[in-house]
């Protein structure tokens, strides 16, 4: 037996006597999402993260996921093993900047990308995620929306709903912005038989030369459920790594060795085993904090 295994064997054993629910978001590593009850998009896991009947709910993610779980099921203790892992793109965007554009702009609706912090899905109307996008701006009652943190993903939504007057705050993700026309291109003349599947997260150019743009949950099952043999994957490392694993008569290649979120990789075996053990990386905030960060993700959960 390799020490993975051994690890996976007693990670298994300690989540069964504390009866806890393990919940992993798709770029976790592969040994990490193999010892999750459920494994999804930012979505996906707070809906899961809603639904919870589990007292002890354990988060491998990055904070804000963790964050939302407590939002959403406030009653469960919420634990990560890795609590200081971060998104640098949820950093990008403070209460104080986004003040300043809901001064600039008062009759914008706020609508955050759920990839950010308490403190600014309680200063938005309503949250989003990369898969329900543009149905909650194509929803909300408002002609003009501030859009935050990810430019791209803002101008994304932008363009398919051109009767609405968007305002991008200049956030994005370092991992997808990275990823540039050349890279793609290249890509493209490398595997010339395989499809390219990219995250609205990626620069527009990117986008516009993709034959399926979607969140990492719709990649997934688009890749799945397709008839197309190869496909060039254009999100985060992870994603590939699972096609790999349970599609085996397929073939994924990643766009580009630098779409790897170290943040996201930061949680290893050791760290949720002896999280699991121990039950550190509780995640808690204020009452009003929360209230107010609620109203936003409940209202998405609702559309
Ligand atoms: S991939 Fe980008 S958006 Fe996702 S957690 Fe990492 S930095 Fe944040």
């Amino acid at each position: 037996m390799s020490e993975n295994d051994l690890l996976i064997e007693e990670i298994l054993k300690l989540k069964k006597k504390s009866g806890a629910l393990i919940l992993a978001h798709y770029y976790q590593r592969l040994e990490i999402q193999k010892c999750a009850d459920f494994v999804g998009d930012s979505f996906e896991l707070a809906k899961r993260a809603k639904e919870a009947k589990s007292d002890l709910i354990v988060f491998c993610g990055v904070r804000f996921m963790g964050e939302s779980a407590k939002i959403l099921n406030p009653t469960k203790k919420v634990i990560m093993p890795r609590p200081d892992a971060g998104c640098q793109m949820a950093d990008m965007v403070t209460v104080s900047k986004l003040r300043e554009m809901k001064n600039t702009y008062p009759k914008a609706a706020v609508v955050c990308y759920v990839n950010s912090s308490a403190e600014i899905k309680a200063e938005s109307d309503i949250c989003c995620t990369s898969s329900n996008a543009v149905k909650v701006c194509e929803s909300i009652d408002a002609d003009e929306i501030i859009f935050v943190p990810d430019k791209n993903l803002g101008a994304y939504v932008a363009a398919k709903l051109p009767h609405k007057m968007f305002h991008l705050y200049y956030g994005y993700c370092p991992v997808h912005k990275n990823i540039t026309l050349e890279d793609a291109m290249n890509a493209k003349k490398r595997f010339p038989d395989a499809k390219l599947f990219v995250h609205p997260e990626c620069e527009a150019e990117v986008v516009e030369i993709a034959d399926y743009v979607g969140s990492t949950s719709g990649i997934i099952r688009e890749a799945e459920n397709s008839d197309a043999k190869q496909f060039i994957i254009g999100t985060e490392y992870g994603v590939v790594e699972r096609l790999t694993e349970y599609n085996p008569d397929k073939k994924f290649w990643l766009l580009s060795p630098k779409l790897v979120c170290i943040n996201m990789k930061m949680t290893s075996l050791i760290n949720l085993r002896d999280c699991l053990k121990d039950q550190f990386g509780e995640i808690d905030m204020p009452e009003e904090l929360r209230m107010k960060a609620f109203s936003a993700l409940d209202k998405m959960m609702r559309i």
